[in-house]
C-alpha cells in the first residue's frame, strides 16, 4: 500500500471497536479522525472479557476489575451447574476478566489519540461517497452547526444503532434490549461474589438470553435482556431477577441504571464501497453468551488491517477482503452459537436441559476453551459420545413424564 493516503480515514464511534481500529491504523502510519458523539458516554455492558483479549490487543492487566474463576448457571427451577474456569490448561492462570467500560474504553481511546489519531467530539449525520473519497458531515457536541470532513474511507464502529449503517441505507438489525443495574454492596455481602459470576435462566428473568450477576472490584452488575416485542417487560424482568437474588443483594445500593440494544444477528454484508462496519454496527455479537467486546476489537483490527493492505484502493471489491476473511474464520462459530441460543433458551424445559448440559465436563471444557482461547478445539470421539448421551438423557428427563 501507499502509506500516505491524501485524506484520513474516518472512524465513527470511539468505543472498544472504533478505538482499536484507529490504533491499528495510526500505528501503520495512516492518518485517522476518530469521531465520538459523546465522550462522557459509558457503554452499558457486563464488561466480561476473555484474558486472550489482553494479550492480543496489548491491554494492561491493571484494567481487570475482578478475576472470575467460577461460573454458576441457575436453571429456571434453581438447579445449578457449577463451572470451574481454573485448570482448563495446566500451568495457566485461568479466569474470566471483569472490566468496567468507563476504564476500558477510556484507555483504548487515549492510546489511539496518543499514537496519533485526531479525536473529535461530534455526531455523524451524513455521508456522501464520491469518486475521490467520502464527505462526512457531523454536528459538534452541543451545537447544530454542520461541519464537513473530506476522508478517504469510513469505518463504522458506532454500535447497535449505527448511523453509518443507516446512511448506507441498511436496515436496523433485530436486537435484544439489555438492562443492567450496578449495585454497591456491604463488604460482608461482597464476599459471596469474590470470584464467581452467576448466570440465571428463565422466562421470568431473561426470555431470550441469560440474566447475569457479574462482580467488579467494588460492586456487582446485575442485568438481563429481552428480544423483539418484549422490551416493554424489561424493567419487570430485572425486578424479578432482583427478587430471585434478594438475599444476596440485601443492603445494596443501586448507583447506576443503564440499558442498551444488543444486536441478535450479524449483517450479511459488512464491507461496501469506501465503508466497512465493525463490532455491533455489523451485528457481530455472538449468540448464547452475548459476547461482543472481543469481537468488536477483533473485527475492527481486521477491517483496519485490510485498509492498510488495500489503500489507496477503497473500492467495494478491495474492502470485501475483510468480509470474506471474517466469515471464513468465524461463520461456523456464529451459526453454531446462534443455534445453541435458540436450542438452549427456547423454553423453560430446554433451559433445564441446557443447565444439565453445562454440568458435563466435556461441554465445560469445550465451551470455556473456545471462549478463553477463541479456538474451536477438536473433540475426541469418546467425548462426543459422552456429551451426546448426557444431552439425550437430559432431554428425556425433562420432556418425558413418568
Ligand atoms: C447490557 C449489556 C451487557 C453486555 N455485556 C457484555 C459482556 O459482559 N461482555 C461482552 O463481551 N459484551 C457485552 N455486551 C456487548 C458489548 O457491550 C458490545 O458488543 C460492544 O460494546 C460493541 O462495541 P462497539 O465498539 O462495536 O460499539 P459500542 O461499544 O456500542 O460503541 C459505539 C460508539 O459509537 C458512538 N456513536 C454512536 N453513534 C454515533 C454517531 N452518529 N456519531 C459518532 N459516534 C457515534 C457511541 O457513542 C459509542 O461510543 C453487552 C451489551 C449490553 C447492552
Amino acid at each position: 500500500m501507499s502509506l500516505n493516503p491524501i485524506k484520513p480515514i474516518l472512524v465513527v464511534g470511539a468505543s472498544v471497536g472504533g478505538s482499536t481500529a484507529a490504533n491499528t491504523l495510526v500505528n501503520a502510519g495512516v492518518p485517522v479522525i476518530l469521531l465520538e458523539r459523546d465522550l462522557s458516554f459509558v457503554k452499558p455492558c457486563g464488561g466480561a472479557l476473555p484474558p486472550v483479549a489482553f494479550d492480543e490487543f496489548d491491554i494492561p492487566k491493571a484494567l481487570i476489575s475482578r478475576k472470575v474463576r467460577k461460573a454458576m448457571i441457575h436453571s429456571p427451577t434453581e438447579r445449578t451447574a457449577e463451572i470451574d474456569v481454573v485448570g482448563l490448561k495446566p500451568g495457566r492462570d485461568e479466569f474470566v476478566a471483569m472490566t468496567t467500560r468507563e476504564e476500558l474504553d477510556s484507555y483504548l481511546r487515549d492510546r489511539a489519540v496518543e499514537n496519533g489519531a485526531e479525536l473529535i467530539e461530534g455526531k455523524l449525520v451524513d455521508l456522501a461517497r464520491h469518486a475521490n473519497g467520502v464527505t462526512a458531515t457531523y454536528t459538534p457536541k452541543g451545537s447544530q452547526e454542520l461541519v464537513s470532513l473530506e476522508v478517504e474511507a469510513v469505518i463504522g464502529a458506532d454500535g447497535a444503532y449505527s448511523t453509518t449503517a443507516r446512511l448506507l441505507g441498511l436496515p436496523r438489525l433485530p436486537y435484544c434490549m439489555a438492562i443492567q443495574e450496578r449495585i454497591q454492596l456491604p463488604e460482608d455481602k461482597m464476599a459471596r461474589w469474590e470470584a464467581t459470576a452467576d448466570l440465571y435462566l428463565g422466562q421470568q428473568v431473561s426470555p431470550d438470553l441469560y440474566a447475569w450477576a457479574f462482580p467488579k472490584a467494588d460492586h456487582v452488575a446485575v442485568g438481563c435482556g429481552a428480544g423483539v416485542g418484549k422490551t416493554q417487560q424489561m424493567r419487570q424482568l430485572l425486578c424479578n431477577l432482583k427478587d430471585r437474588l434478594a438475599q444476596e443483594l440485601a443492603g445494596g445500593e443501586v448507583f447506576m441504571r443503564e440499558a442498551h440494544a444488543l444486536p441478535m444477528h450479524p449483517r450479511d454484508h459488512i464491507a461496501f464501497e469506501r465503508v466497512m462496519l465493525v463490532g455491533d454496527a455489523a451485528g457481530l455479537v455472538v449468540g448464547t453468551s452475548g459476547e461482543g467486546i472481543y469481537w468488536a476489537m477483533k473485527s475492527a483490527d481486521l477491517a483496519a488491517k485490510t485498509l492498510i493492505e488495500t489503500l489507496p484502493d477503497t473500492s467495494e471489491a478491495a474492502l470485501r477482503q475483510y468480509e470474506r476473511q471474517w466469515w471464513k474464520s468465524y461463520r461456523t462459530m456464529y451459526r453454531f452459537l446462534q443455534w445453541l441460543q435458540k436450542w438452549g433458551y427456547g423454553n423453560e424445559k430446554q433451559m433445564e436441559v441446557f443447565t444439565d448440559m453445562c454440568r458435563n465436563k466435556d461441554v465445560q471444557r469445550l465451551t470455556f476453551e473456545s471462549y478463553m482461547y477463541k479456538q474451536m478445539t477438536p473433540v475426541s470421539w469418546p467425548a462426543q459420545m459422552r456429551m451426546t448421551a448426557d444431552i439425550v438423557a437430559a432431554q428425556a428427563r425433562h420432556y418425558i413424564k413418568v
